[in-house]
């Protein structure tokens, strides 16, 4: 058990935020570009359109043993259609999430720092020409302050965003930011991991960004259809489909190991998305012997200055996004699913049994949009959940979850490959089980309002009873030890 405390008086262990955690290795070699081949999508998709009802029940209890899904058994899954092979396949995707993830699901918050953008990219607010929106980049001063805020409301793990265009031109910008981020000491907490989501970097610059601690550098395809991807992205350098493409091979040769990956749902056929996502995953995994530590599934929202957004030329509506949510589970089981604010508070209700494990709360999409700074009232699309984290957490309790703000993993060393090597016999369970009741009793000391507390506690002692005896011993030890007011208490 380590009390992992970056101010260093009192833990068994002492890490520095800044610092990189992982232990040296040597970086891979460059692998051969990846290629999204759209032939055998093509004649998928078709086979799709004449579902096997047998064939489904065969993938469907090859899934069940939560070893992964091939490529065609996913493109079987995309067959469904009728109402009991759906409900055959959420319950399939309810039971392997239960199986894998418990109740846990990790809390985390988008920090935006610039909206500033070199690209047209058709469904975005930030899009360059869009002459109307408010453009700021935060100073120090400013993000010290909406890093506080965030802090303030209990959050340890935010994802770091910026359109691509720095100030001075110069990617120290986020590094810089980054640095500040982690700098930031409120009496009540600090933030423990921060994710990345900027434009694509080059291997050099990817390492710059592994010095400063990052957790996981993530970034959407948008669209793996090539067309398409020409079609919506205007101008500026976004327009190289295969500089995004081969953004993640970059960040694994410059030894960031965890990445995350996503599609825009809505700019082209969702099933083609999911196909040709499952071979970027064959990619990196054949490449580097690790998929991807997250895959996300925003769905385009509404956006300040946008037509396509208001409109999306291949909408997914709520049905098949819980089926392409529920087969994600299924295809890649030991992958995290995030979910962002994009989603209403019912749709994410039914999302988080079928797969999801990690979900932002309380988010604002601009920068500055958590101190009301003045011109941060127009974010990047519109959000559906407009609850604070306090009202997200009570809920999440009452709907039998514990909400994790855990972020051990990646600060032992615990990534890639290795995370992966521990998940998939199960071993993770015994940390992430007691860490996120700790972590979770830590906010509900600091944070929770009244009735949270006592949701939150109520949770905890079910949730609790439910573990085996010696995880239940071991969670037990280290809620005393929060109890006792300890923090940051992690095995
Ligand atoms: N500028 C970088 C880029 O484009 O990769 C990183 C940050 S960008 C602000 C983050 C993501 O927001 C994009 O990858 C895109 O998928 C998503 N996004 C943009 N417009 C959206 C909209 N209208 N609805 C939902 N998501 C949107
Ligand atoms: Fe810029 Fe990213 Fe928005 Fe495109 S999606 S306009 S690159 S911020």
């Amino acid at each position: 058990m380590s009390t992992l405390d970056p101010k260093g008086p009192s833990g068994l262990k002492v890490l520095n935020h800044a610092a990189n955690p992982a232990p040296t290795r040597t970086l891979p070699q460059a692998p051969p570009a990846p290629q999204i081949d759209e032939a055998p999508i093509g004649a998928a998709l078709a086979a799709a359109a004449h579902p096997d009802k047998v064939r489904i029940r065969e993938v469907l209890a090859k899934a069940r043993e939560a070893r992964g899904l091939s490529y065609d058994d996913v493109a079987v899954l995309m067959s469904v259609t009728d109402d009991e092979d759906t409900s055959l396949l959420f319950d399939t995707a309810r039971e392997v999430k239960e199986h894998i993830y418990g109740k846990r699901l990790v809390l985390f918050a988008p920090l935006y720092v610039a909206n500033q953008c070199c690209n047209e990219c058709t469904y975005c607010a930030f899009r360059a020409r869009n002459s109307e929106l408010p453009r700021r980049a935060l100073t120090t001063a400013e993000l010290e302050r909406e890093t506080r805020a965030l802090i303030d409301q209990g959050h340890k793990r935010v994802l770091l965003v910026a359109g691509e265009s720095y100030p001075n031109g110069s990617f120290d910008y986020i590094l810089d930011a980054i640095r500040t981020v982690y700098g930031v000491r409120s009496e009540r907490g600090e933030i423990r991991r921060i994710n990345v989501n900027v434009a694509p970097l080059s291997v050099e610059e990817f390492k710059e960004l592994k010095g400063c601690g990052i957790g996981t550098y993530q970034l959407f395809q948008e669209t793996y259809h090539r067309q398409t991807y020409a079609q919506v992205h205007l101008a500026g350098k976004k327009r190289d489909f295969d500089w995004r493409l081969s953004v993640m091979d970059r960040a694994m040769q410059a030894g960031i190991d965890d990445v995350g990956i996503g599609a825009l749902f809505g700019l082209y056929d969702w099933r083609f998305e999911v196909l040709a996502m499952m071979q970027h995953i064959r990619h990196l995994e054949q490449s580097f012997g690790v998929g991807p530590h997250t895959i996300s599934v925003p769905r385009i929202e509404p956006a300040h200055g946008s037509t396509l957004a208001d409109a999306p030329p291949h909408a997914v509506g709520d049905d098949d996004f819980f089926k392409l949510v529920a087969i994600l589970r299924l295809a890649v089981p030991y992958t995290g699913i995030i979910l962002s604010t994009r989603e209403s508070a019912a749709n994410r209700r039914m999302a988080f049994a079928l797969g999801i494990s990690q979900i932002s709360a309380g988010s604002r999409t601009q920068p500055g949009g958590y101190n009301d700074l003045e011109g941060a009232d127009a974010g990047q699309f519109a959000v559906g959940d407009h609850r604070t984290l306090d009202e997200v957490v009570r809920d999440l309790c009452e709907l039998g979850y514990i909400p994790s703000y855990c972020t051990a993993c990646y600060r032992l060393g615990r990534t890639g490959r290795d995370f992966m090597d521990m998940a998939k016999p199960g071993d993770i369970r015994s940390h992430c089980d007691p860490n996120a009741l700790s972590t979770f009793a830590e906010y509900l000391q600091d944070y929770a309002s009244p009735a949270t507390r006592a949701a939150g506690e109520k949770a905890i002692q079910e949730i609790l009873a439910g573990f085996a005896l010696p995880v239940q011993n071991n969670a037990r030890r280290m809620l005393q030890r929060i109890a006792d007011g300890k923090r940051d208490v992690c095995v």
